[in-house]
Order: structure tokens, then sequence, then C-alpha cells
């Protein structure tokens, strides 16, 4: 499976690079950057035949099977609409899109042409995350009242850039990380939150942007989720926990893109650790992004996934803004 990459990103060079590589038959062509010198200078220290600053160039290349969008987020639509006209399977980096409308026009053009899109919500294929579904879903904490999500770190310098000053480019910490957020709650707690109170601020970093968020949502189940999203916060360390009738499930350093972390379980027994594999996040990513494009199975978070993750994150912001409940709005999904 041969692949191109559209965006000279740093996930792309830090992470999915290596990940596409560790498929088996998988290889990399070309790399479209804006900038011919960022684009060669990326070709060259990531060992990629060709750099191209034409997208119509670059899919015009009928042995490329797939693309890797990972440019800023306003690039997403249009870059992923012309993959899919050009008949190429798409990775698409989240949130999907600046819009509800874009991404569910995204998902609906790639049902159309037959080819699989998914989105890169890298949280759901951790070894963690994956134990904590399955202590979820096997009953183990009995019915779920309430959950809460702890992402508030601080943005290294590298990474800041666009996320704190470009609104155009789709900056701000709920673009940033409420998607990832919603999809892993929605990932662990099989459904949709229905409404969203949020408060929304800055606090050091943000240019223009939101750099904070606190928001809680409510569930159809009745459950109840409470997170918190920061670029400013050095020391808070992530987490998601888990309370249910029959137990809670404390997980620390998870949101994270490392295979690290530590999960208790307490319950009417005492205390105990869980055990999780610690796999690469993204191979497993890739792996089933490549097996779909072959035929087997989905990808790990889907075209659907995308559009839920970022209508929780629009309703987040509009509920931030107004200073009302927002009732979520899936576009139809
Ligand atoms: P980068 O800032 O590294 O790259 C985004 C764009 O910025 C690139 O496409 C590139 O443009 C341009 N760029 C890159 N380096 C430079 C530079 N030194 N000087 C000027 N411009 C530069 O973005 P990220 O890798 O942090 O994020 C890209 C996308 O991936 C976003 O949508 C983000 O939300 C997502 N992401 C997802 C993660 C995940 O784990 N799922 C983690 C991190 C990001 P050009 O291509 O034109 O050269």
């Amino acid at each position: 499976m041969r692949w191109a990459l559209i965006g000279a990103s740093r996930i792309a060079s830090g992470y999915v690079i290596d990940a596409i590589r560790a498929q088996e038959g998988a290889d990399i062509q070309s790399v479209l950057s804006t900038d011919l010198g960022r684009g060669t200078s990326f070709a060259k220290n990531n060992g990629i035949p060709e750099a191209l600053t034409d997208l119509d160039m670059l899919l015009a290349d009928d042995t490329v099977d797939a693309v890797y969008i990972s440019t800023t987020n306003e690039k997403h639509h249009p870059q992923a609409m012309a993959a899919i006209a050009a008949g190429k399977h798409v990775l698409c980096e989240k949130p999907l899109a600046m819009t509800l409308e874009d991404a569910v026009e995204m998902v609906r053009a790639a049902r159309e042409k037959g080819v699989v899109f998914a989105t890169n919500h890298h949280l759901r294929n951790a070894g963690s995350h994956l134990a904590i579904r399955e202590l979820i879903a096997s009953g183990r904490i009995g019915k779920v009242l309430s959950a809460r999500v702890f992402h508030a770190v601080n943005l290294p310098e590298h990474l800041r850039g666009w996320r704190i000053n470009d609104a155009a480019a789709g900056g701000g910490v709920i673009p940033d990380i409420v998607v990832h957020d919603a999809d892993s709650i929605r990932f662990h707690l099989s459904e949709d939150p229905v409404d969203v109170v949020a408060k929304a601020g800055t606090s050091g970093m943000g240019e223009g942007v939101e750099d904070s968020v606190m928001s809680v949502w409510s569930m159809p189940s009745g459950a109840m989720v409470q997170t918190h999203e920061s670029f400013t916060h050095g020391f808070a360390g992530t987490g998601i926990e888990f309370h249910g009738t029959e137990g809670s499930i404390f997980a620390r350093n998870v949101m994270t893109q490392e295979p690290v972390g530590e999960i208790r379980l307490v319950d009417q027994s005492g205390e105990s650790p869980v055990t999780f594999q610690a796999h690469n996040l993204y191979h497993r990513a890739l792996g089933l992004f490549t097996n779909a494009v072959r035929g087997n199975g989905s990808p790990s978070a889907d075209g659907v996934d995308g559009i839920k993750s970022l209508a929780v994150a629009h309703a987040v912001r509009q509920a931030a803004q107004s200073g009302s409940a927002v009732r979520v709005d899936y576009g139809g999904f």
C-alpha cells in the first residue's frame, strides 16, 4: 500500500510516518507542502522520494492508494474532498474540519466514492483505554454514574504557533483537545453526549483563542461527564475516571500519545491495579486502517467518529460563548 502525506507536519514526522512504515508492504511516495524548501527537507529527513507543492499533481499519481492529511485544521476539508474525488483512501487528522457541515460532506463523499475514511483519534488505540473500555463493558463498575476527564497540559513550546494564535487555522484548546476527550468518552460509554454547559477563557497562552475550558455533558443514560482541557497547566497531569454503582476506575497519565499510565480499580473488595498492553498507539491505528483498506474490519475511529467528536467540541464552544446549555447537533448522524 502506497501513501502520500498531505502536510509536512510534526505529527507526521514524530509518529505517523513510523506507524505507516510499521505496516507490511507499506511505503510513502510523496509529501505535500506549501513551501518547496520545507517540503524538500522534510522529504529528505524522512526518506520520502518526492516533495510537491501541487495537490492535484500529488493526487494524480495512480500508484498512491492512501493519503494522510495532517495540515492545519482549515485545510482538512478541501484536501480531503480532493483526495476522495481522486479515489484515495483517507486518514485525516482531528478535528476533521472547521464546520460540522464540512465534516459531514467529507464522510458522505467518501461513502459515495467507496473509499476508507478514518479520523486519527489515537487514544482509543491505547492499551490503557482498551482496558478501561473492557472493564466498563464487562460490568465491573456496574452502571456508570459519572466520568471525569483531566486533559490540562502545558503545551510544549514547539507546538504553540497556530494552536494558540490563529483562529482561522483552527487554533484553540477546544478544537485541539476537546475532540479527543469527546471521542474517548464516546468510546468508553458507547453513547453520545446530549447537551453541554461550558466556560472557556485564556490563562496566559491563548492570543485570540481560548487556552482553557471546563465543561459538563449529559449522556443519554443519565451519566454526567466533567471535562477540563487546557494548554497552560504544567503540573496537573492527565487522567480519566469512571464512577459506577459497583466500583470506580482511576486512570492517570493516559491522555497521551505514549503507551504509558496507570489504572486502578476500586470496588467492594478494595483497590487493585489494572494491567494493560503497552503497544504503540499509532501503529495500532495504522494497522486497523490498512486492514480496512484491504477489506478486513474497520478503522479504530471512522469518519462518523470524527463528525461526532467535532459536534461535541462545537457545542462546548457555543455553550462557553453563550453561557447557556447547548444541545449537540450531530448533523443527522
Ligand atoms: P504542525 O504545525 O507541525 O504542521 C501543520 C502545518 O504547519 C504543516 O502542514 C506545515 O505546512 C506547517 N509547518 C510545519 N512546520 C513548520 C515550520 N517549521 N514553519 C512553518 N510552517 C510549518 O502541526 P501538528 O503536527 O502539530 O498538527 C497537524 C494536524 O495534526 C492538526 O490538525 C492537529 O490537530 C493534528 N494532530 C493530531 C495529533 C494526534 O495525535 N491525533 C497530534 C498532533 C496534531 P506545509 O504542509 O504547507 O509545509
